[in-house]
């Protein structure tokens, strides 16, 4: 029998007394990787989480595992599950499967993305009878279910194919205006950067709530490798305090933890609507004091701005 349906993200951001928190997951490999996941998720829930995200691949298998981790996070104690979903690979009746798969499983909240090109390519290519946009997919999960509330990315340092910010925002509008509820962030190191995107959001028009992405630094070795895959600026303090730490493990994450653990106390004194933490499916960076901490403040803010 289908779980009852979800509340809708999109809800809970309107009637918010305060910033959300939420946590984004990716599906695991095998199955001794789900068991792990498991018991991550399961420690977990002592963050009590507003909402968790499950990222989504390209291909037949990934879509599967998606759709096991959700259904495993639906058995715990994290808020509403939000599957993520791209247009690779899928033409528009896969796509079609695949919402209505989860409309009728009760999902009610979907991240609608493009999706990157494969590795190797330079630019991305829409599936025969596929979309080309996620401003596309989002008009197609919206006519099919218009009781799912979709979700879309923003890049406080601009989509690395953008002509430029302006550009990047016009297209974000788009989104929005096909149905999108919210935007969640590309990760950021620099809170500067974000505070100013959000404000170039509200002055192109759009309205909608903006949440922070943040990924804890465990290392400056992780970061170069994440700097490789995303645009994202290093701040030099950062940078010098990873360093600092070179292979002393401890140290690194210490340093890493402390900085993200300032930028959720700096968000919460500027009103954020919420935080999404890239955990990489690990809950050992979140439950640490540092960060715990930081995001119990975060939610004792109040308000929750825009
Ligand atoms: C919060 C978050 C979650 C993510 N989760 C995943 C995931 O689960 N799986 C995954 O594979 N990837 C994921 N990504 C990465 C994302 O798929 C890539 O960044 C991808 O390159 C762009 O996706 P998008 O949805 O932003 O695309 P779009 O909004 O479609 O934008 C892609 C590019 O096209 C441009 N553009 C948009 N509309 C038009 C138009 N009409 N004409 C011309 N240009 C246009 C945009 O400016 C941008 O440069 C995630 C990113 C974020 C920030």
């Amino acid at each position: 029998m289908a779980a009852s349906p979800d509340p809708s993200i999109g809800g809970l951001l309107a009637r918010r007394q305060r910033p959300l928190v939420s946590l984004e997951f990716f599906p695991p490999k095998d199955e001794k990787g789900l068991r792990n996941l498991t018991r991550q998720a399961e420690a977990l829930q002592a963050i009590h989480p507003d909402f968790v995200t499950v990222t989504y691949g390209a291909g037949g298998s990934t879509r599967t595992r998606t759709l096991a981790v959700c259904e495993m996070l639906r058995t715990l104690d994290l808020g509403p599950v939000m599957p993520h979903l791209t247009c690779v690979g899928s033409s528009r009746d896969d796509l079609a499967r695949v919402t209505d798969e989860l409309a009728g499983r009760g999902y009610r909240n979907i991240m609608a993305l493009r999706g990157d090109p494969p590795r190797g390519a330079t630019a991305f290519t829409p599936a025969p009878d596929g979309l080309a946009y996620a401003s596309e997919l989002v008009a197609f999960i919206r006519d099919r279910h218009p009781e799912i509330c979709c979700g879309v990315a923003g890049y406080p340092e601009v989509h690395p194919e953008a002509a430029d910010g302006p550009t990047d925002l016009r297209h974000l509008a788009a989104k929005v205006r096909a149905g999108a509820a919210f935007v969640t962030t590309q990760l950021f190191y620099d809170n500067r950067l974000f505070l100013a995107y959000r404000e170039a959001v509200r002055a192109a028009g759009i309205e909608v709530p903006v949440l922070a992405g943040l990924l804890p630094a465990t290392s400056l070795a992780q970061v170069e490798r994440i700097m490789g895959f995303c645009r994202a600026s290093l701040p030099s303090p950062l940078r010098a305090r990873l360093a600092d730490a070179g292979s002393d493990a401890e140290a690194g994450e210490a340093a890493g933890l402390g900085w993200a653990a300032d930028q959720i106390r700096d968000l919460a004194g500027r009103g954020v609507a919420g935080v999404h933490l890239y955990i990489l499916n690990r809950s050992r960076t979140v439950l640490a004091p540092a960060l715990a901490d930081a995001l119990a403040e975060l939610r004792a803010a109040g308000g929750g701005g825009p």
